[in-house]
């Protein structure tokens, strides 16, 4: 699940962003409404995490345009303005929570995962597929019964995988989807990563659970 933080305070972005990272949610930071609109128009994003005061706007008349634009994940504003007047028209304007800062990161990942939970009624929350389960809320991997330890971008590409099983994907799709902007084509990383997950999920290999299709990328089978 992708989560965008829409923050401009660098040290808030990014403390923010380290935590939920450790819950393996996949992260995107924008620090202004304007990389805030391309990013969400960009890539489909699970959930938002909003800062009000932005250097180019005010993060209110984000949720406005987006709500009436058909977004419909969940919003959480997190800001400084913490007057019941500034909360109500949040909630108003289509937000689904309101954290004033400064805030508990634990408070805020809770708040996240209920959020997410309670979005979750007419969306997967779980993938299975050849013994593998993902939960995707708890963000954990179950294979034959037992729990696999994942760091946040094994699940990422796990995830991409049951998603799309029996389908060929390419480099590049994988590298947009799982490491967004931060991939450089000329490394092997994906082989490495998918490596990974042959150890964990296929360590026999006699039935494998990935293909590797030559010069284009893998395919679960
Ligand atoms: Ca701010």
């Amino acid at each position: 699940m992708k989560i965008l933080i829409v923050e401009d305070e660098r040290k808030v972005a990014q403390f923010v962003e380290r935590a939920l990272v450790e819950q393996n949610y996949t992260v995107g930071v924008a620090a202004s409404c304007a990389a805030a609109r391309d990013a969400l128009a960009e890539s489909p994003y699970d959930a938002v995490v909003l800062d009000l005061g932005l250097p180019d706007g005010d993060g209110l008349e984000l949720l406005r345009e987006w709500r009436a634009g058909g977004f419909n994940e969940p919003v959480l504003i997190l800001s400084a303005r913490d007057a019941v007047s500034d909360r109500v028209r949040g909630l108003n304007l289509g937000a689904d929570d309101y954290l004033p800062k400064p805030f508990s990161v634990d408070e805020l990942i809770a708040r996240i995962r209920s959020l997410m939970r309670r979005h979750a009624g007419i969306k997967t929350t779980s993938l299975e597929y050849r013994g593998i389960r993902l939960d995707l809320l708890a963000r954990t991997a179950i294979f034959e019964g037992k729990p696999v330890e994942l760091t946040s971008r094994e699940f990422a590409l796990l995830e991409l995988f049951l998603q799309n099983a029996g389908r060929v994907l390419t480099r590049t799709f994988i590298a947009e989807k799982v490491w967004e902007a931060h991939y450089d084509m000329e490394t092997n990383l994906i082989d490495v990563y998918v490596r990974r997950l042959r150890q964990k999920f296929d360590p026999s290999g006699a039935e494998p659970l990935f293909k590797t299709v030559r010069g284009t990328g893998y395919q679960l089978l």
